[in-house]
């Protein structure tokens, strides 16, 4: 671990992940013991870590899978988490895009005129909160790391996005009676130690990436990191948490006054018609 100038062995590992889990959830205050978790998963190496640690803290929890429907991706994707929601024993909420709106990521983007991230960004933050408050979970959680964090921190820097940079955070409380708090229990682990973690604990995880995110943004900038990083490790780290540390967070109390209900499905929304309603709309109309 370069940024700590160290090596440990799998039994340290475990432990200084397990320990900055801990501070995480302790110093974001992001929920208790007795809190109903649902953990998206989406059969990579940080979602099925995050559920494996939770599950060995002790936290009554379940997860939740979205099946997109990108081929070969998503059926691997979605083998991995079945197998290993059934080798713990654990509950396991699988909602498929298909079966359910009417067809996959691709064909609602190319319905819809949005990338397939776009359409699928939509997709899973819209389901992600409504069966989490549809099926009384206290709070969502998501598997995303260091790495992930700290290149969206630079994504929104370089465009001065000051409303994002506002609401960036590992916790992002309920701001309306209908959506569920978020956080993001793995954001103080780079993601090469996650990544030791999951062989380590021998978790079976797709290795490939998204085949829609091959030359996103979001994995530029991680390669920009990873470079600074190499010459200077901790970087990262700095960059981030001395993000946190300085930021002015939103006055989130008054987000509630920019939301309404979205006139068809009730969802809390900026317009008048939620990005879900006009998506699915499209798939109504499409002949
Ligand atoms: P990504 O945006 O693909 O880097 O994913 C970030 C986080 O979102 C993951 O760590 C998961 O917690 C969650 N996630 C991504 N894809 C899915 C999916 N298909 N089903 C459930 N959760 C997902
Ligand atoms: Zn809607």
């Amino acid at each position: 671990m370069p940024r700590h100038n160290t090596s440990v062995c799998g039994n340290c590992l475990n432990d200084y992940v397990v320990e900055q889990v801990k501070r995480a959830i302790k110093d974001q205050a992001m929920f208790q013991r007795g809190d109903r978790i649902l953990v998206a998963v989406s059969g990579g190496k940080d979602s099925l870590s995050l559920w494996d640690i939770l599950t060995r803290l002790g936290y009554d929890t379940a997860g939740l899978h979205i099946q997109q429907g990108i081929g070969d991706y998503s059926e691997e994707s979605y083998r991995k988490t079945i197998a290993f929601s059934e080798s713990r024993g654990a509950e396991l909420i699988v909602h498929s895009l298909k079966e359910e709106e009417g067809a996959g990521v691709l064909e609602l983007a190319e319905l819809t005129d949005r990338s397939p991230c776009s359409a699928c960004g939509v997709m899973k933050r819209y389901n992600f909160n409504k069966i989490a408050r549809e099926r009384g979970f206290d709070v969502l959680a998501t598997g995303h790391n260091l790495d992930d964090e700290a290149s969206r921190l630079l994504g929104n820097v370089l465009r001065w996005q000051e409303d994002y940079l506002a609401k960036q955070s590992p916790s992002l409380p309920a701001t309306h009676d209908q959506l569920v708090k978020k956080v993001k229990p793995l954001y103080r682990l780079a993601e090469r130690e996650i990544t030791a973690y999951a062989v380590v604990n021998k978790i079976d995880y797709v290795i490939e990436e998204c085949p829609m995110s091959v030359g996103s943004k979001m994995l530029v900038n991680k390669e920009v990191l990873n470079r600074l990083e190499a010459d200077a490790p901790g970087t990262k780290q700095a960059f981030y948490f001395g993000f946190l540390e300085r930021q002015r967070p939103a006055d989130l109390s008054r987000e509630d006054d920019k939301l309404q209900s979205c006139t068809r499905c009730g969802q809390p929304t900026s317009a008048a018609i939620c990005s879900y309603c006009r998506i699915l709309e499209k798939v109504k109309t499409a002949p």
